[in-house]
């Protein structure tokens, strides 16, 4: 896979920092073997590291204690783990970056949000862990790209420890930023935002979170800020702060539904099924994803429209996430509670409204879900963009299909062709279901070719190009 138009900037080796590692070792029958992560972030940055002549990819290590020297010959990049002590995990990870900026920087704050020293402190020293790793193999002229709220501290940290000024440093946040109302909420408030500055570039989704983040750095650090340029002027550098938004590699899907075994498993999943319309949801199972209001506005569409039970189902799948946390161990059971329900007040015989999977699928099932949907029903009650919504357009790139989207996804500022709701509002989102089991076939192309032309032009290439070039900007 190649970039269009590539640029001189991959002739810097570039370094990738992430919380999440790229690969992890799995044990099947005694003997470990090396698989690649799933999930968004992983997918998204795996271009980047093709982009350039020479790359190197930094993570924590958190999953399996394993030496990345061991595996150095299995793997396409050099990949290098921060062994952190372990006592630090829960206060950095679960704690302040799970339990307190996860949940603030999607506006979802509420009373079980604590504020820890002892967690924002294990935060810190494991930011630190990760700058020294990256001090030991820096070399002038790298591009140090770090990653998402886990890392916020690691570019001042950099700047601190005198890192070579040639070096650019990239910083891109992959949720929401804040209004300053609730960030100001955070009793460490100020040294993230020095922390985020300490690099030449800082990247979000869209407009409105870069806007916050101006908002939040004139009135708590007080430094000027020029927004018609983007740029703030901090302890004598320039920085630029951008709206890049993140996109999918929509090649990729392309080939996964022409694909003969995908689309015969589509057509399978059908049958089985057996109703008029399939609707899908996919998400992590996270709070933010709004997957118990998404079941209620279901309950109503049957409720409602009873002509349509029996003609409508939907495979909900949640992948479990951060599991070691009691809200979403809560999280789980209420859903699993809800879907029961509905099945409990609607199911016939032959017939079931919701199927509900609590796993994460093998692309070849999961491209094979979203070819046989109907509907993509993707309804975040806060999302910074929201992938699913561009793989669920990009497996009906040359068919049918409706998505209904929420206004409050990342995703909603380009992908204006969806049927946009208000993920709070179930008696808005069962009409917005009729509206799209009703759609006309004409409608539905008409609408899924604008959304297509949107997410081949914004893909991930265009992602990775925008924002390695607007890093080495120098006007
Ligand atoms: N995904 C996956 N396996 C699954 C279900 C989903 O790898 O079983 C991927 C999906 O293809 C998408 C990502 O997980 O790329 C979810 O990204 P999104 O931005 O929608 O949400 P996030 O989980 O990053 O908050």
């Amino acid at each position: 896979m190649t970039l269009k138009n590539q640029n001189k900037q991959n002739l810097h080796r570039l370094i990738l920092v992430t919380n999440r590692e790229p690969f992890h070792c799995v044990d099947r029958d005694g003997k470990i073997y090396i698989e690649r992560s799933t999930g968004g972030l992983v997918t998204a940055l795996e271009p980047a590291m093709e982009h350039a002549h020479e790359a190197v990819w930094i993570s924590a290590n958190h999953e399996n204690a394993i030496s990345s020297e061991s595996v150095q010959q299995e793997i396409p990049y050099r990949w290098i783990a921060v062994n952190y002590d372990k006592s630090l995990h829960e206060g950095y990870y679960s704690g302040f970056s799970n339990r307190v900026l996860w949940p603030l920087f999607h506006s979802m704050i509420g009373n079980h949000m604590k504020f820890q020293i002892g967690e924002w402190n294990h935060y810190q020293e494991v930011n630190r862990e990760f700058a020294n790793t990256i001090m030991q193999i820096s070399k002038s002229d790298d591009f140090i790209w770090i990653h998402d709220y886990q890392l916020t501290l690691v570019p001042d940290f950099l700047r601190k420890r005198k890192i070579d000024p040639n070096i650019r440093i990239g910083f891109f946040l992959h949720i929401p930023f804040p209004s300053y109302d609730l960030f100001r909420t955070l009793p460490w408030g100020a040294e993230i935002l020095k922390g985020m500055l300490g690099a030449n570039l800082i990247g979000f989704h869209i407009n409105d979170y870069s806007q916050h983040f101006f908002n939040c750095v004139e009135a708590i650090l007080k430094i000027r800020c020029d927004r018609s340029r983007g740029l703030i002027y901090y302890e004598n550098r320039v920085i630029r702060v951008k709206a890049i938004p993140i996109g999918i590699n929509v090649v990729k899907v392309h080939e996964f539904v022409s694909d003969k075994a995908i689309i015969a498993s589509s057509k399978k999943l059908r049958e089985e099924i057996g109703a008029k319309c399939l609707i899908m949801g996919v998400d992590r199972l996270d709070y933010t994803k709004g997957i118990l209001k998404r079941l209620s506005a279901l309950e109503k569409f049957y409720e409602r429209y009873p002509k349509h039970r029996r003609q409508v189902s939907m495979i909900q799948l949640a992948v479990p996430s951060r599991t070691e946390i009691e809200q979403y161990q809560e999280l789980r059971e209420e859903i699993e509670r809800l879907v029961g329900h509905i099945n409990g007040l609607y199911a016939q015989p032959g017939w079931t409204p919701i199927t509900y999977m609590c796993r994460s699928l093998p692309p070849h099932d999961l491209f094979a879900l979203y070819h046989a949907a109907d509907i993509g029903l993707v309804t975040p009650l806060r999302d910074g963009m929201n992938l699913v919504a561009k793989e669920y357009v990009a497996a009906h790139h040359n068919n049918a299909g409706v998505l209904i989207l929420s206004e409050l996804a990342g995703a909603a500022e380009e992908l204006t062709d969806a049927i946009l709701v208000n993920p709070y509002d179930d008696n808005a989102m069962a009409d917005a279901i009729n509206t799209a089991v009703r759609m006309p076939l004409a409608e539905q192309k008409r609408r899924m070719k604008k959304l297509n032309e949107i997410i081949m032009h914004y893909d991930v290439y265009d992602w990775v190009n925008k924002f390695t070039s607007e890093a080495y900007r120098n006007d």
